[in-house]
């Protein structure tokens, strides 16, 4: 009886409390192992989750989340990314304040960091709503000073927030294969591993917050580089008469391969299911791909780093969008060097 009281009570007003301010009552840890302990936590677990941005990779993030029993609290900007979500019964809000009134443990999924100021601080913003205790999970790549700034405001209303943006791509995000590079108080970490396990296979703890945007800044960064330098290579290649797939082939069993040229190789007929596949369509924008490079040029002029092929990349995909490839996938890069027959 007394039991089922305390399993009532709990999950009616269940809640996302940090470590640091959950109280003794909502503890799981601190009670004695009953045997509805494991009934009270997988229920636990099955209260609702915000997710804001359903765009490439918000959409299979969040479909991800769906498939391991979590209802979700939804919102995007553009109301047709919310539809298929509405569709699949998910209850589909009018702003980032409403999914904050309804949820304690949201992820955000956004473009840039201008995006992600005004989910959290705009007018409607996570931050006019937000619970205490609430944690708050932004998966965007944006600049880690912009995390920073953010984890201070969320922490003055009583609420944590982590910075844990991926690595993998679409591909990844809808098989849940996801790198989530983490950052925040390593305490509420595990937490936060409960959610980002569902749609990641690798959830790294990277330090204090902004060094999970650090470690992606790099990251992409070495990415941008080595798709340029395939998409380079394969063009050279086609051009002394090579047959790309058996080109693809000797780089991926010699030292050249990469991940550019084994899992998202960018000549169209040389994989299947990848943007250069289909267009290049979806995946992961030049635009995007454009803003990280700038991520890190701030990032290498404030720690006075030499990024010589990064700036030479960042200035490559900066002209890539003004002509006409920033709605492309940034694999377009090789249609890109095709056709500036003048280089
Ligand atoms: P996307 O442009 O496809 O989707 C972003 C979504 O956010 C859109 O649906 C947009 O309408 C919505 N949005 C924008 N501003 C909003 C706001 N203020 N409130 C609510 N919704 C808003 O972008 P994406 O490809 O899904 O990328 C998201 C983030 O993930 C970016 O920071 C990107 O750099 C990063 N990323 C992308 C990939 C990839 O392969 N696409 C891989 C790794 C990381």
């Amino acid at each position: 009886m007394a039991a089922s009281l305390r399993l009532r009570g709990a999950v009616s007003g269940l809640r996302y409390w940090s470590r640091r301010q959950r109280p003794a009552a909502y503890s799981l840890a601190a009670e004695p192992e009953a045997p509805w302990t494991n009934e009270l936590r997988s229920m636990a677990s099955k209260t609702p989750v915000g997710f804001i941005g359903l765009g490439n990779m918000g959409n299979p993030m969040a479909k991800n989340l769906m498939k391991h029993g979590y209802p979700l609290i939804i919102y995007d900007v553009f109301p047709d990314a919310c539809k298929e979500f509405q569709d699949a019964g998910e209850q589909v809000v009018s702003s980032p304040a409403d999914v904050a009134e309804k949820a304690d443990r949201i992820i955000t999924m956004l473009p840039t960091s201008i995006n992600a100021i005004e989910a959290y601080s705009g007018a409607n913003g996570i931050l006019k709503k937000v619970k205490k205790g609430s944690l708050l999970i932004d998966s965007s790549t944006i600049d880690p000073a912009v995390s920073k700034e953010l984890a201070k405001e969320v922490e003055k209303m009583g609420a944590v927030f982590m910075d844990a943006p991926v690595s993998g791509g679409v591909g990844a995000a809808r098989s849940g294969n996801l790198t989530f590079m983490v950052g925040g108080v390593e305490d509420e970490f595990a937490a936060a591993q409960e959610l980002l396990g569902c749609m990641g296979s690798n959830v790294v703890y990277c330090g204090a917050v902004g060094t999970g945007q650090a470690a992606k800044i790099c990251n992409n960064m070495l990415l941008a580089i080595s798709m340029i330098g395939t998409a380079e290579t394969m063009n050279l290649g086609i051009r002394l008469g090579l047959d790309p797939k058996l080109l693809a082939k000797i780089l991926n069993m010699s030292s050249g391969r990469c991940w550019s040229s084994d899992t998202y190789n960018p000549v169209p007929g040389v994989m299947d299911g990848v943007p250069s596949a289909n267009n290049y369509q979806g995946g992961f924008g030049a635009t995007l791909m454009a803003k990280d490079l700038g991520l890190a040029q701030d990032s290498a002029t404030s720690t006075k780093s030499p990024i010589l092929l990064g700036s030479q990349a960042h200035q490559i995909y900066r002209m890539m969008c003004a002509k006409g490839y920033s709605k492309k996938d940034f694999s377009s890069v090789f249609q890109f060097l095709r056709e500036e027959e003048s280089f």
